[in-house]
């Protein structure tokens, strides 16, 4: 039996945050359905455009197209002795089309990790989080703003948007970078809206298979993480 982890949690939760450390502790790979649609953002066909815009609005990408790259990755080499997904599933049609694919592979969920955070917590951490993409440090408005001039700008040409959050540094004056879907109030708030009516409900369906594990998430990245260890570490005993 494969280590098959599902991490579930709102945005701005620290999803990516652990998983990367679960992957690194149990040399699982982590697969963020997020993260390689966004990795579609340098692709020009039809297709890579398509979700780009859905991503830019906060919207979710269809079942099938999500099922499929999932299926894609989750065939090869790296992933036969488990995964840690992030992000996924994220619809009652996603998670029992993965419980079929698993059983085909003679698998099945380990752990669901339920990272939980009010949601109002939620979205100062999603809006608020820029990065410095030449020492990859993590700054956020309302949490850990030092060194940082922050100016809210209107969008160039859609009035519509709220304003969005400019980071620079202080010192030397670069431009901080801000996950592209992270951009806009808006944009986050839609994806907090549609975490709590449409992923929220797998919270059941995994409950019903008693696999879930809840970890508040309002703690610092290191006890959250040794939280995640334990419940592991239980699921394996098992
Ligand atoms: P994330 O990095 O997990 O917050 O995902 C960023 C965006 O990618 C989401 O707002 C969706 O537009 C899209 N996305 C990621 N995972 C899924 C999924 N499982 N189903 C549908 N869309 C997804």
């Amino acid at each position: 039996m494969g280590l098959y982890i599902i991490l579930m949690g709102v945005q701005g939760a620290g999803k990516g945050e652990q998983a990367k450390y679960i992957s690194q502790s149990y040399g699982i790979p982590h697969v963020s359905t997020g993260d390689l649609f966004r990795a579609m953002k340098t692709r020009t066909d039809a297709l890579a455009q398509r979700i780009q815009g859905i991503l830019a609005a906060g919207n979710l990408v269809d079942d099938e197209t999500t099922n499929e790259m999932v299926r894609e990755r989750l065939s090869q080499d790296d992933a036969k002795h488990g995964v840690i997904l992030d992000g996924y599933p994220r619809t009652p049609a996603q998670a029992e089309w993965l419980d079929r694919y698993l059983q085909s592979r003679g698998e099945r969920i380990g752990v669901v990790l339920l990272l939980q955070l009010d949601l109002y917590s939620a979205f100062k951490r999603a809006f608020g989080r820029v990065t410095d993409s030449e020492t990859g440090k993590s700054y956020n408005i309302y949490y850990n703003s030092g060194g940082i001039d922050w100016k809210f700008v209107d969008h160039p040409t859609d009035k519509q948007f709220p304003p969005r959050l400019l980071a620079t540094l202080r010192q030397g004056g670069r431009e901080l970078t801000r996950r592209s879907d992270d951009g806009s109030a808006h944009a986050v708030l839609t994806r907090i809206d549609t975490y709590t009516e449409q992923t929220r409900p797998l919270i059941a369906y995994y409950d019903q298979q008693n696999v879930v594990a809840r970890v508040n998430a309002d703690q610092t990245i290191e006890q959250v993480g040794s939280d995640i260890r334990q419940v592991i570490q239980a699921a394996q005993g098992k």
